[in-house]
């Protein structure tokens, strides 16, 4: 509950909208889908900065990149993909496994990078993706999501809006994601994405992100030099699979031991090769 709000500020312009951030912060937020602000009670915020006005809710197709506005949610995403869309074709599915359907058109894809729950979807979901991002902090800067999240993005928001992601339409990328709950409408307790490119059979670059482990997701570099330059086959998937069993940084918490989750992170890689074994076999060899 947000009991202390004295002005729910409505900017027209990007401009004051950070203006209005920078002089009010620590007592200001930014509102995107408003979910998290009233989910929690966040003492001492007496200023909300709306971001309806403003025009951040699109999605569009330019030069081989998809452009999502920050306060898109994640239903309008899930919506604008049609049927037969072949990229990212695994983003649509995805997407509709995070959180429930009432929250999903609720959550803007800006309030869930910003906000960056280590056990988060999103923040695998489009670092998987080699998302960047559009901030905006007086002028616009784009950097990559990995880099944001690597360097002190919460510092970095408190005098900036994140303004757009921007994914690149790759049709020689192969991803596949995989999310473990309680129940289907729980949050994860450990997620994987793994990206592909691959070229005549044989493993060109990969990205292997693992999160919810606890901690921010991290790029799993060992595992990556290792596919690299391999045929991609049920040999080389047994085989990555029992490495990252061995070699998952992964912790225990309350939900979940260490031995379980690099279980699962095993688990999860040859769900998420096959997968993507099986995409590229029926594109190239059908
Ligand atoms: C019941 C429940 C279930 C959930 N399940 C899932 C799940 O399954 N998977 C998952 O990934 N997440 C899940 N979440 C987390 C959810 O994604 C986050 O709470 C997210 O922040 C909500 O989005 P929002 O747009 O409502 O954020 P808001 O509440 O509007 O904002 C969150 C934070 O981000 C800041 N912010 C918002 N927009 C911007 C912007 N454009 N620029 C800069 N800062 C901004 C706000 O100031 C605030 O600090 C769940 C949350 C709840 C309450």
């Amino acid at each position: 509950m947000l009991k202390e709000i004295v002005e729910y500020f409505t900017p027209r312009e990007l401009v004051e909208a950070q203006e209005f951030l920078i002089k009010h912060f620590p007592e200001a937020a930014v509102v995107g889908g408003g979910l998290d602000l009233t989910w929690r009670e966040r003492k001492g915020i007496k200023y909300l900065i709306s971001l309806d006005k403003l025009p951040l809710k699109f999605i569009r197709r330019r030069d081989g990149f998809l452009e999502i506005g920050a306060t898109t949610t994640i239903r309008e995403l899930i919506e604008f993909f049609l049927p037969g869309d072949e990229f990212p074709d695994f983003l649509k599915p995805a997407l509709k496994r995070v959180a429930t359907p009432l929250l999903r058109g609720v959550i803007t894809i800006g309030g869930a990078l910003a906000r960056a729950y280590p056990w988060g979807d999103l923040p695998p979901i489009f670092m998987g993706l080699e998302s960047q991002i559009e901030l905006f902090d007086g002028e616009a800067r784009v950097l990559p999501l990995q880099e944001f999240y690597t360097g002190d993005f919460r510092e970095a928001l408190r005098k900036a809006i994140l303004t757009k992601i921007i994914l690149p339409l790759n049709p020689q990328k192969f991803t596949s994601y995989r999310r473990f709950t309680r129940t289907e409408v729980d949050i994860p307790l450990f997620n994987q994405i793994v990206s592909l490119e691959i070229m005549e059979g044989k493993v060109k670059w990969a990205r292997v992100l693992m999160g919810a482990r606890p901690g921010f997701p991290y790029e799993e570099f060992e595992l990556e030099e290792f596919l690299l330059g391999k045929m991609l086959d049920e040999d080389l998937i047994i085989r990555a699979s029992d490495l990252l069993k061995k070699i998952a940084r992964v912790e225990s918490d309350f939900r979940l031991s260490r031995e379980y989750r690099r279980h699962l992170s095993g688990v999860f890689l040859e769900e998420n090769l096959r997968e993507i074994k099986g995409k590229y076999d029926s594109q190239f060899h059908a």
